[in-house]
């Protein structure tokens, strides 16, 4: 007998789950309140150019990673075009010179050590780090270990890598920092995180550098929103479907066991089993009890929110490997908070994100949800910030490239409350949690439970649901989810290839 499922949002963890379900004999429906497929994982059009709303890679993109079998299952592979970064980005240092982190290791090491002689012993540890991480591999829990040339052998991977892992997954950024001698080495390492600060453990910068050193960090090249379509036209040939327009305002539940979803403009939606992949406040809100009071909703936790600034310009900024940083002494203050740096990514590898000789920027700030939640009362003032906002990002660019100003065409701000309304996290979170020196143990314990004791039939995935959030995390949640549903019902997990 077929079962229906419900799957409440169509980002990155509920298209997965969906295909992951359908492949494996469920009738699915995925409910997304929104008009377009991916959540978080999306770009938009302004004026002629497209604008990302992510920033960097997935994981594990490339033959011979674990990884690379579920971004075949999910359709990526074949249907989305990746591209491989060779930079993660230049910084302009206060001196003047500009010193890149490759993603070639030994280019980046012959380029640190030529750049920052008194801290070769820093530089070549780091990288003695970052090639011990070259034998890691995130594991696929379930992969098929006779697929050749998927799956290397992740345990064993695991055990070789495990004191670079113990070692750096709990060291943080900021200590490393705190060890060199060269302030310009200080300024250069920094820049290897681009927003979150340098509290974050040295390991989530290491492995990212090492997949992309193996060219496994594929970015979408036409854009995220391409990622999202990608899964959803994947989700529809096993047979899925996508109601757009159908925001989830309550679960219907008989006898504890859930039985469908009502949507806010009074549809019902019956199903046998309903999964929610929105935001973790919602899905709490709609179980019973709906206690919303524990500690992941700590508004202080969720506060540092960043502000995307995009612009469209008449230039060509394809002369940059990848996004560039610089530093601003006098912290000029826009988003409520004074900005100690600007960097600034574009998409000129994708002739479709901008007119030809033109390009699309995309520039970070940091900032708060409150701030902005306070503003929203005056709408004036809170459309004047995110012109201030542009503002900034604009002369600070133009110091560096005289003329730049004269040449912007489009600008679009989105603050947290932006990514609030459109995806309904709340907070605008862009990841419910981040890593942190826990992350070794997390990595161990292996998945999170996905089911709801008490409801029957119920089952969440998503950034709300595992340690830590991207696209790649994801992914991995919604096919874990629907593993451990197949599991419960007794029927055998398909992944469709
Ligand atoms: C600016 C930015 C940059 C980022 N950069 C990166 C990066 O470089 N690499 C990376 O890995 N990650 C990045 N992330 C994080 C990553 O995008 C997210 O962690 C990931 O996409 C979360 O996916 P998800 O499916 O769990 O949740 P979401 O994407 O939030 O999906 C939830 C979906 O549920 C829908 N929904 C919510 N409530 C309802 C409801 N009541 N009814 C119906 N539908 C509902 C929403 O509209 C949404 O489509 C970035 C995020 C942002 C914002």
């Amino acid at each position: 007998m077929k079962r229906d499922l419900a799957i409440i949002g169509a980002g990155t963890a509920g298209l997965s789950a969906g295909i992951y379900a359908a492949a494996s004999g469920y009738r699915v429906t995925v409910l997304e309140m929104a008009g377009t497929p991916g959540g978080l994982c999306t770009s938009w059009s302004r004026g002629g150019y497209l604008f990302d709303g992510s920033a960097a890679g997935l994981a594990g993109t490339g033959p011979g990673a674990p990884l690379y079998r579920m971004w075949k299952e999910l359709g990526v592979i074949g249907r989305c075009p990746l591209r491989d970064p060779v930079s993660f980005g230049s910084v302009r240092l206060t001196d003047g010179r500009t010193v890149t982190v490759w993603t070639d290791i030994d280019r980046f090491e012959a380029h640190f050590l030529e750049n920052f002689p008194r801290d070769a012993r820093a530089v070549r540890s780091f990288v003695r780090a970052l090639r011990a991480c070259l034998r890691f591999d995130m594991p696929l829990a379930g992969g098929d270990p006779k697929a050749a040339g998927e799956l290397r052998n992740p345990a064993g991977s695991a055990i070789a890598a495990l004191p670079v892992l113990l070692r750096y997954g709990t060291r943080t950024l900021r200590r490393l920092l705190a060890e060199l001698e060269d302030p310009g080495a200080v300024e250069a390492f920094g820049n290897l995180v681009h927003f979150g600060g340098a509290d974050v453990p040295l390991l989530t910068v290491l492995l990212p550098l090492a997949y992309a050193h193996r060219k496994m960090t594929g970015m979408p090249r036409h854009g995220w929103l391409s990622f999202a379509r990608a899964l959803e036209s994947r989700l529809e040939e096993l047979g899925g479907r996508v109601l757009y327009g159908a925001r989830a305002a309550r679960l219907r539940i008989e006898d504890g066991a859930v039985r469908g979803v009502v949507l806010a403009d009074g549809r019902e939606i019956s199903a046998d089993r309903v999964l929610s992949s929105a935001d973790g406040r919602f899905t709490r809100s709609v179980l019973p009890g709906g206690d919303v009071s524990g500690a992941d909703f700590d508004p202080r936790r969720m506060s540092d929110q960043p502000v995307q600034v995009n612009l469209g310009v008449a230039e060509d900024w394809s002369e940059y490997p990848g996004p560039l940083t610089w530093l601003l002494p006098d912290a000029p203050v826009a988003a409520g908070r004074p900005q100690h740096r600007l960097t600034v990514h574009h998409r000129c590898y994708d002739p479709a994100s901008a007119p030809a000789g033109k390009s699309a920027l995309m520039a970070f700030l940091e900032s708060d949800y409150g701030f902005w939640k306070d503003l929203e009362a005056d709408r004036s003032r809170y459309e004047a910030e995110k012109r201030r906002c542009a503002d900034l990002v604009v002369q600070a660019v133009e110091r560096f490239r005289p003329g730049f100003a004269g040449k912007v065409e489009v600008t679009d701000v989105s603050t947290p409350r932006t990514r609030e309304r459109y995806t309904g996290n709340y907070m605008g979170t862009m990841q419910a949690r981040k890593p942190d020196a826990g992350m070794i143990r997390t990595l161990l314990r292996g998945a999170p439970r996905y089911d709801e004791p008490g409801l029957d039939g119920f089952w969440q995935a998503g950034q709300w649901v595992e340690a830590w959030g991207g696209i790649t995390t994801a992914a991995q949640s919604g096919r874990n989810a629907v593993r451990a549903m197949c599991r419960k019902d007794g029927v055998p997990f398909a992944s469709g290839i």
